[in-house]
């Protein structure tokens, strides 16, 4: 059991979470592409009692994209994090992880919905970093 912390893009908003998920669930939706304006949404769905802020628990402000959608932003950065939470879990935008995860994306959901250019061309470049 390992514990893993991570923030917003600012660091106003840091959380830690207890013990090993079993992998991420990336959302293909049209909301979660709106919400991030990319190609979705990777969540670690976290129960409650294994999540905890350590700063910045009320440096968010939610946004009610729709009734039974919600996205929570830093005042400061804007970064999404949590994405969403319920009675029993935390959803956790992956990208906010500060250590690795160790385990990989488990789950794609809305595969029906993913935009036509959510796959890689025939000729794909990949770049250690930025390609200039
Ligand atoms: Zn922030
Ligand atoms: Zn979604």
């Amino acid at each position: 059991m390992k514990n893993r912390q991570g923030s917003c893009l600012c660091g106003a908003r840091r959380y830690e979470i207890a013990g090993d998920l079993d992998g991420v669930w990336m959302c293909h939706c049209s909301l979660c592409r709106k919400a991030t304006g990319s190609v979705g949404n990777a969540i670690l769905i976290v129960p409650k009692d294994r999540f905890r802020w350590l700063s910045g628990e009320d440096h968010g402000e939610t946004f009610a994209l729709r009734p039974t959608y919600t996205i929570t932003r830093c005042k400061t950065c804007g970064t999404p994090l949590p994405a969403e939470e319920d009675g029993k879990n935390v959803y956790i935008t992956a990208g906010t992880l500060d250590d690795p995860l160790g385990a990989g994306i488990r789950t794609h959901l809305f595969c029906a919905s993913r935009a036509d250019w959510d796959h890689d061309t025939p000729d794909v470049r990949h770049f250690d970093e930025r390609s200039t």
